[in-house]
């Protein structure tokens, strides 16, 4: 057996993880933990195509991490995991990059927590299960956020009183980094051109989903802020607002802040514009149905995205190459035809049969011979932690 490297990303009540074989970058192993804190907690496993559940005895995050341990020496294949990765969502300013953990990386993680409670305090508890679990394995972090540190601070400032941002940190971080790090490596390569020599938009569109313009490999602007909330519309965030609207809906609707925040934040996005659903491919099938509300959350989601693509260029000075990752912009040919329909005076032109042969996996160019070109890429956080992981231990993958 390889070397392997056991990536996870912890969520609340989730915990999501893969083994990556060091040499051939394949996930051997995956799994996902779900209803943690619940009594109905449970865990499943994909091993070589075969899928397996199981009900947790302790259905808490160190129930499946042992749960995940469990499953490794059944497998034969915990002497092989030679260091963990962990994904955490936010590092603040201080993480430019990934790092190994030590006691100081923990306290720093702990300090960014108040940019995103809902996220690091989950990646703290997986981080500390797994050292409980895993003991004398070398651990690391890799950060949603490293990648955009690379921002001109006209890129990253609020036009806000300057102590909120040297006193409180008030600024723009951006996320998805990693993905976006992945994509841009794939994309020089699909493109034949050295990393350093591309300006690109990247358009990550998920659940969440944010664009970012990299220029020579580095995140240069991008639409996420201070939280995942900002920019495009999503799921169920609705992405840019009018700050106004916090104090507009307290007195309309009697709400506390954070009711207005659980609003935008949950019931908004794509979600609130069709009143129907906020997942991508339910509201084409809805739209093709005739569902207005459907129609219209696809009209708005194409539009803003098409409109911050074009400001994105701005920071780039040009455009040699647009990509599309994430679950819609690998999947979703109908949203990338109106996004690129929209973009035409950028040099876009769409190649009808490309696009819709770009999905479930397939990627490649979407754009005619004579046009800037777009690629369909599909995202791969977990290798590159895993990668990030293997350099920082000295694995060398
Ligand atoms: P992610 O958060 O990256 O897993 O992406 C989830 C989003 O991708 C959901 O809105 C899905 O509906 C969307 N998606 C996945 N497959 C398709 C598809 N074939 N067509 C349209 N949207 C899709």
């Amino acid at each position: 057996m390889n070397s392997s490297i056991l990536v996870i990303n912890c969520g609340s009540s989730s915990l999501k993880f893969a083994l990556i074989d060091s040499q051939n970058h394949q996930a051997c192993l995956t799994g996902l933990a779900e209803k943690l804190g619940l009594a109905d907690a449970y865990i499943s496993f994909k091993f070589n195509g075969a899928k397996d559940t199981l009900a947790l005895q302790e259905g808490n995050h160190s129930g499946a991490m042992h749960a995940i341990l469990e499953k490794l020496q059944q497998l034969s294949l915990l002497d092989s995991v030679k260091a963990i990765g962990h994904r955490v969502v936010h590092g603040g300013e201080v993480f430019k990059e990934s790092a190994l953990i030590t006691d100081e990386v923990i306290a720093e993680i702990e300090r960014c927590a108040k940019l995103a409670p809902l996220h690091n305090p989950a990646h703290l508890l997986g981080i500390r299960t797994a050292i409980e679990q895993f003991p004398g394995l070398p651990q690391t972090v890799v950060f949603d956020t490293s990648f955009h540190q690379t921002m001109p601070r006209k890129a990253y400032l609020y036009a806000v009183p300057m102590s909120l941002y040297r006193e409180h940190n008030v600024r723009r971080y951006g996320f998805h980094g990693t993905s976006y790090r992945y994509v841009a490596a794939e994309a020089a390569k699909m493109l034949g051109k050295p990393l350093e020599e591309t300006a690109m938009v990247c358009a990550h569109l998920g659940n969440g989903a944010s664009a970012t313009a990299i220029l020579g490999g580095k995140g240069v602007d991008t639409t996420m802020g201070l939280t995942p909330l900002e920019g495009l519309v999503m799921g169920t965030r609705s992405g840019d607002i009018d700050g106004n609207i916090f104090s507009y809906l307290a007195s309309e609707l009697g709400l506390d802040i954070n009711g207005v925040t659980d609003l935008l934040n949950k019931k908004s996005g794509l979600l609130g514009l069709s009143e129907l659903s906020n997942d991508c491919r339910e509201l084409e099938e809805a739209a093709q149905n005739g569902h207005q509300g459907a129609i219209v959350a696809l009209e708005v989601f194409a539009y803003r995205l098409a409109k911050h693509i074009a400001a994105l260029t701005v920071a780039l000075g040009r455009l040699d190459a647009l990509l599309f990752t994430g679950g819609i912009g690998e999947n979703s040919s109908f949203l990338r035809e109106a996004v690129i329909k929209q973009l035409g005076f950028l040099g876009l032109k769409l190649d009808d049969d490309a696009n819709r042969a770009c999905i479930r996996g397939n990627a490649g160019r979407i754009t005619t011979a004579d046009s800037v070109p777009a690629l369909v890429i599909n995202t791969d956080e977990e290798l590159m932690i895993a990668q990030d992981t293997a350099r920082l231990v000295g694995l060398g993958a």
